[in-house]
């Protein structure tokens, strides 16, 4: 092994280096948790640029935005900036880039619109009852199992007849009419230039199979393809992934098949050991050392996937030392487990570890709400992730359909979303005037002209008007909001009259982040494709907080101190995940949530849940649990009264300090000198590049090129 010069790969152990340093030809890297994956393709990204490889033929394909962009960033500091304009991000982001520039070959124009799960169960409605298919008798499925069916076999690669006849068998006399609504939905997202998130993976696939012109051209631009968490791709990133490399076969693939928890959306973790079948002449490397846990951790999470049925061929030692053993620890019920991991958190704090290496995992985004009560009345900071996302509500879909329409006029669902808006305007009527407008050469143009009767008369006057203004104003982003804001406010606090304070705060947020565009459809597609969060935090110090998160969204990350809650029977396990495949799902998913942590690791479970119809039940410790060898964790019980079972909650003794965290002093831009590394919420990374006197500064960020930010909203972290 060379002495380094340059990115110093003498951080790597010798299987690692044998990764990074394979610059051609397939390699595929398969390894357990914290064994380094991650770590070795930000490696290899430096290194091959140090070697030649222009930074722009490479393409990182992750999980989220976040992860490639973070991933690039550390390569950045490995090497220099030019790592940042490597091509990163998830499949369904690469795919809206090619397909707005290559989507001509196969039938789409450039101005598609991403539509997300709400919109598409909005169409289903639609298509369910022009085809007849609603009425008392009919017991037709609900819009959301008719998805899940569409989706599962697209994902899965199934004919449609095929999944509903194996997995719905109880559906089978609606067969027919299934498959017809089926193709309608086709047909109605391709007329209106609508595509969903599994149409973005479909037609990538199409455009790299029909056109070969254009798999030519993307397989020569993209001259080596990493790709991280290859457990949880289907076989439709699989088979891009490989149409993609045709011309080369430089790709590298990391994975582990034990933290596989997306097969429920048909990933299929034998894409990993396909992979050797595909790339006949790959190299295999095996990751042995877990960098991440102590072995207290380790031993534990090495015992629940030796519990699995599939055995999972790799074996985890960590040098690092520690005598914690992870504690397991029964509490009554949700609000004594929220009252624990509360107090538990402030001893963690008082003894050193900062809020942001704390997080507290769950199965399902509603698991966390007694515990988010629970942080607000201590004053606790939190971030939530993977719960309910920004944009998914009423009002915010509201003004996105504006903003949709100009990108798009087609787009008929929301032409349909704002007629619905308007004073003595029904379903019917909506449908009506939609129907005469979306299809027109020129919707705009029709709404001005649409024969409005009576009561509609007035209101589609305003809007029509409302497009003038907007076409003519020529205005960036944030100044379509402001004109489109004129308009719908009124309509908003009519609406929502009840709570539109409360919504007023998201439509605040959506306009801070509308700041930093300087194109609509770079907005729209951003916004589609990976929406943020609602954070549920009040008042943003910008100081710290605690991480709260759906394990799925824990992925691939790491912290000092992990919480796994609600690990009782019949919730995790989730209760419809009977036996087979999926109970070994959630298997997985216990053994990724428990991976997550480096020193500390707590899994509770209360012994009484509260049932849909609020009656309190009890229940047994997650079989999972049950399943550790004993000696592997220490028992600790929650402090609170267990024994008296059915005695009111009593509090824990009360916290010992008021433990508000100090509010972060507000930043000014002398906090903020031009090279200063700071991260968005949404944009992530960035370099300070100009400031402006008194508030104001360009950012350039990795992936949103300059972005004019606005001290007051930008919500900025000095890195
Ligand atoms: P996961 O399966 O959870 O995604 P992973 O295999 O991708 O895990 P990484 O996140 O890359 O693992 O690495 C885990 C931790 O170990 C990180 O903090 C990383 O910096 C550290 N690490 C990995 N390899 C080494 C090494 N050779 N020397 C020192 N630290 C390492
Ligand atoms: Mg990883």
């Amino acid at each position: 092994r060379p002495a380094t010069v340059g990115v110093n790969l003498d951080d790597l152990n010798e299987a690692q280096y044998q990764a990074v340093t394979t610059i051609d030809g397939p390699v595929l890297v398969i390894a357990g948790a914290g064994s380094g994956k991650t770590r070795t393709l930000v490696y290899r990204v430096a290194h091959l640029i140090e070697n030649g490889v222009a930074p722009e033929s490479i393409l990182l394909l992750t999980f989220t935005r976040k992860a490639s962009q973070e991933m690039l960033w550390r390569a950045g500091r490995l090497l220099n900036e030019s790592c940042s304009r490597v091509t990163g991000g998830t499949f369904h982001s690469v795919a809206n880039l090619l397909l707005r520039r290559y989507g001509g070959h196969i039938g789409y124009g450039s101005s598609f619109t991403i539509i997300d799960r709400a919109d598409a169960e909005g169409i289903v409605n639609l298509l369910k009852s022009s085809l007849g298919f609603t009425g008392k008798n009919k017991q037709f499925p609900s819009k959301r199992v008719i998805l899940n069916m569409i989706s599962g076999s697209i994902n899965k690669s199934l004919k449609l007849e095929d999944l509903v006849t194996e997995q719905y068998a109880h559906l089978t006399d609606h067969l027919d009419d299934i498959v017809k609504l089926e193709q309608h939905y086709q047909t109605f997202k391709y007329d209106h230039g609508l595509m969903d998130y599994d149409d973005l993976l479909v037609n990538w696939k199409r455009l790299l199979e029909e056109a070969p012109d254009v798999r030519e051209t993307i397989s020569r631009r993209f001259s080596h393809i990493m790709v991280d968490e290859y457990q949880d791709t289907n076989l439709i990133q699989a088979d891009i992934v490989r149409l993609c490399a045709h011309t080369h076969n430089n790709v590298m693939v990391v994975g582990d098949d034990s933290q596989s928890i997306y097969a429920f959306r048909g990933a299929d973790f034998y894409n990993i050991m396909r992979f050797p079948k595909v790339f006949p002449d790959c190299r295999i490397v095996k990751l042995e050392e877990n960098y991440r846990s102590c072995q207290p951790i380790l031993s534990l999470t090495n015992d629940i996937i030796n519990n699995a049925t599939e055995k999972y061929t790799k074996t985890l030692f960590t040098r690092i030392a520690g005598d914690l053993k992870p504690r397991v620890c029964g509490v009554r019920d949700e609000r004594d487990e929220a009252r624990f991991v509360v107090r538990k958190i402030n001893e963690l704090r008082r003894s050193g570890t900062p809020l942001e290496e704390i997080a507290v995992l769950f199965r399902s985004g509603f698991h966390s709400y007694k515990l988010e009560m629970e942080l607000n009345t201590e004053g606790l900071d939190f971030e939530k992730r993977g719960g309910l996302k920004l944009t998914e509500s009423a009002h915010m879909k509201d003004v996105l359909a504006f903003l949709r329409l100009l990108v798009n006029p087609q787009d008929n669902l929301s032409w349909n979303r704002i007629f619905l808006q308007l004073d003595k305007v029904g379903p019917k009527t909506a449908q009506k005037i939609t129907a005469a407008i979306a299809t027109a050469a020129n919707p705009f143009e029709a709404l001005r002209k649409y024969p409005a009767g009576g009561s509609s008369k007035q209101g589609i006057a305003k809007l029509s008007q409302l497009f003038i203004d907007l076409h003519d104003s020529g205005q960036s982003p944030s100044g379509l909001y402001e004109i489109v804001m004129g308009y719908y406010e009124p309509i908003f606090q009519h609406l929502y009259a009840d709570d539109f304070p409360k919504r007023q705060k998201d439509l605040d947020q959506l306009k801070s982040i509308m700041a930093g565009y300087s194109e609509l459809q770079s907005f729209i597609d951003d916004t589609a494709l990976d929406p943020p969060d609602d954070s549920t935090v009040e008042g943003d110090s910008g100081g710290e907080k605690v991480i709260l998160s759906t394990i799925h969204s824990a992925k691939g990350l790491e912290f000092d101190a992990v919480f796994v809650i609600g690990l009782a029977d019949g919730r995790f396990p989730h209760g419809s995940a009977a036996q087979g495949e999926q109970w070994e799902e959630e298997r997985r998913l216990l053994y990724v949530a428990a991976t997550r942590a480096r020193q500390h690791l707590y899994l509770t479970y209360p012994r009484e849940l509260m049932t849909p119809d609020r009656q309190f039940r009890r229940v047994g410790m997650s079989p999972f649990l049950a399943e550790i060898s004993p000696g592997l964790y220490e028992r600790v019980e929650s402090g609170g009264d267990t024994s008296g079972y059915y005695r009111p909650a009593t509090r824990y003794e009360p916290p010992v300090l008021s433990n508000r965290p100090k509010r972060e002093k507000k930043l000014t831009l002398k906090d903020l000198p031009v090279g200063t590394k700071v991260q968005h919420p949404f944009f992530g990374i960035g370099t300070v590049k100009k400031t402006s006197a008194p508030s104001s500064l360009d950012v350039l960020f990795d992936r949103h090129g300059i972005k004019t930010l606005h001290l007051d909203y930008a919500k900025l972290k000095i890195m």
